[in-house]
C-alpha cells in the first residue's frame, strides 16, 4: 500500500495544530507551567516544519526545505528544554544555537533547490540527538514525579532509536534506497511521529500540572521573609528524618536559636531593620550548615536547625560559626547585630521523637536566656561559650 505523503503531512499538521490549541488554552494558560509552554513551542515548530515540507518540489523548496529541517530540530530542542524545566534546569545554550545552525548550514550547502533531502545526515543526527536527550532527562528525573513521565521517556527513546536507524540506512543506501523508502521514508516517519505525538500529549498534560503542584508546594513550605522552611514544613520534614520506626541508630543534634532583646531592635531602629536582622540571621544559619541539614524559622525571631550526624560539640561549633557569619552582617543605619541565645539537644541510637528533642532544646534555650543570654546551652547541662561583644 502506497501512503500518500501530502495527505499524511496535512493530517499531521492539522493534528499538531489542534493539540497545540488544546494545550495552550487548557494547560498552559491556566497553569503557566514552563513544561506546557515548551510543549506549545514544540508543537508550533513541528506544525511549521511540516508545512514547509509541503512546498517540496515547488519553486519555494530552496528556502522551505532548509527551514523545515531547522523547525523540526527546534521542535525537538523545545521538548528537551521542557523536560529540563521539570528539574528547573535551564536550556543548554550551545545546543539551542549550535544544533539548528549546523542543520541549517548542512541543508543550505546541500543544494536545497533540487534536493528534498538537503543536509539529510545532519538533520537526522540532530533529530535523534534531541529525542535521546529528552528521553535521558525524563528517565533521570527524581522519583518524586509520577510514572506519567515514563510513556514520554519511552516514546522519546523510541524516536531517538528510529532516527538513528534512519540515519544509518540513509548513509548506507541513500534517499532512494529500497529499505529507506519502505521503512524510513517521509511517509512512514510522518505516521510514526503522529502516533508518538498522541502518546506524548497524554503524559505531557499530567506532567504540566504536576510541575505546577510542585511549585505551589515549595512556596507553601517556605517562610516569606527569610526563605527558610516554615514551622509546619520543618516539623514535617524533621519528623520524617527522625522517623522512630526507621531504626537507623543514627545520631544528631537540634539547635533552637532566639535573638536576644530583639524587640528593642524594632523599637530603636524600626521594623525594617528588624526584618533585615532576621534575614541576615537566616543567611548565617544556612551558611553554617550543609545543604542537607534542615533550617527553619520557628516563629518571630526563633529559629530551629536539625543536624543529622552532629554531636553536641559539633552543634556548639555550628552556633559559633553562625555567630561569626551573623556578626559580619551589614546591618542598616548603625544598628548593631543582636546577640543570640541557643539551646542544643542531641539524639543517638535509640528512637527519638522530634517533639521530645524540641522540648529539651527549648529548656536549654530558657537556661541560656536566664543565665544572661548570648550563649549556647546544651540539654546535657554543659554551658557554652559567649560571643565576644
Ligand atoms: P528575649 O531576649 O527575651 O528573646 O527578648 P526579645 O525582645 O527578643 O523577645 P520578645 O518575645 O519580647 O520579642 C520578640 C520580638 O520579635 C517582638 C516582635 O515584634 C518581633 N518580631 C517577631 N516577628 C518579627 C518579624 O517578622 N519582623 C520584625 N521586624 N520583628 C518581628
Ligand atoms: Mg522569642
Ligand atoms: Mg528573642
Amino acid at each position: 500500500m502506497a501512503l500518500d505523503i501530502v495527505t499524511l503531512r496535512i493530517a499531521f499538521a492539522l493534528m499538531a495544530f489542534v493539540l497545540m490549541l488544546l494545550f495552550y488554552f487548557w494547560t498552559y494558560r491556566p497553569t503557566r507551567s514552563p513544561y506546557s509552554g515548551w510543549w506549545c513551542v514544540a508543537l508550533l515548530s513541528y506544525l511549521a516544519g511540516s508545512a514547509c515540507f509541503l512546498l517540496n518540489r515547488t519553486i519555494h523548496q530552496v528556502w522551505a526545505n532548509p527551514s523545515g529541517n531547522v523547525l523540526l530540530v527546534c521542535g525537538g530542542l523545545a521538548v528537551w528544554a521542557g523536560a529540563r524545566s521539570l528539574r528547573t534546569a535551564g536550556v543548554r545554550r550551545w545546543a539551542f544555537f549550535g544544533v539548528p545552525l549546523a542543520t541549517l548550514s548542512a541543508s543550505v550547502l546541500d543544494n536545497p533547490a533540487v534536493n528534498v533531502w538537503s543536509g539529510g545526515p545532519v538533520f537526522l543526527a540532530a533529530m535523534s540527538f534531541t529525542f535521546a536527550m529528552t528521553s535521558w532527562e525524563l528517565w533521570r528525573l527524581d522519583s518524586g514525579y509520577s510514572t506519567h513521565r515514563l510513556p514520554m521517556a519511552a516514546v522519546s527513546g523510541a524516536l531517538a532509536g528510529f532516527y538513528v536507524l534512519r540515519l544509518l540506512v540513509f548513509l548506507q543506501e541513500g534517499q532512494n534506497g529500497p529499505h529507506f523508502v519502505s521503512f524510513f521514508g517521509p511517509a512512514v516517519t510522518t505516521l510514526v511521529t503522529a502516533v508518538m505525538l498522541v502518546v506524548s500529549s497524554f503524559s505531557m498534560a499530567s506532567l504540566s500540572s504536576e510541575q505546577q503542584m510542585r511549585t505551589l508546594a515549595t512556596a507553601a513550605s517556605r517562610d516569606g521573609l527569610t526563605g527558610l522552611l516554615n514551622r509546619t514544613a520543618f516539623l514535617d520534614l524533621g519528623a520524617r528524618q527522625l522517623d522512630p520506626s526507621a531504626k537507623t541508630g543514627a545520631c544528631g543534634a537540634l539547635i533552637m536559636a532566639d535573638l536576644d532583646h530583639f524587640k528593642s531592635v524594632n523599637d530603636t531602629h524600626g521594623h525594617a531593620a528588624g526584618d533585615a536582622a532576621l534575614r541576615f540571621f537566616a543567611q548565617a544559619c544556612t551558611a553554617a550548615v550543609r545543604s542537607t541539614d534542615l533550617v527553619g524559622r520557628y516563629g518571630g525571631e526563633e529559629f530551629v536547625l536539625l543536624i543529622p550526624g552532629a554531636s553536641a560539640d559539633t552543634a556548639e561549633a555550628i552556633t559559633r560559626d553562625i555567630n561569626r557569619h551573623f556578626a559580619a552582617a551589614p546591618m542598616p543605619s548603625g544598628a548593631n547585630v543582636p546577640t543570640v541565645s541557643y539551646g542544643i539537644s542531641t539524639y543517638s541510637g535509640e528512637a527519638t521523637h522530634l517533639a521530645e528533642l524540641m522540648v529539651k532544646a527549648d529548656t536549654a534555650l530558657y537556661t541560656a536566656k536566664s543565665g544572661g543570654r548570648n550563649r549556647a546551652v546544651r540539654s546535657d547541662g554543659r554551658p557554652g561559650i559567649r560571643r565576644a561583644e
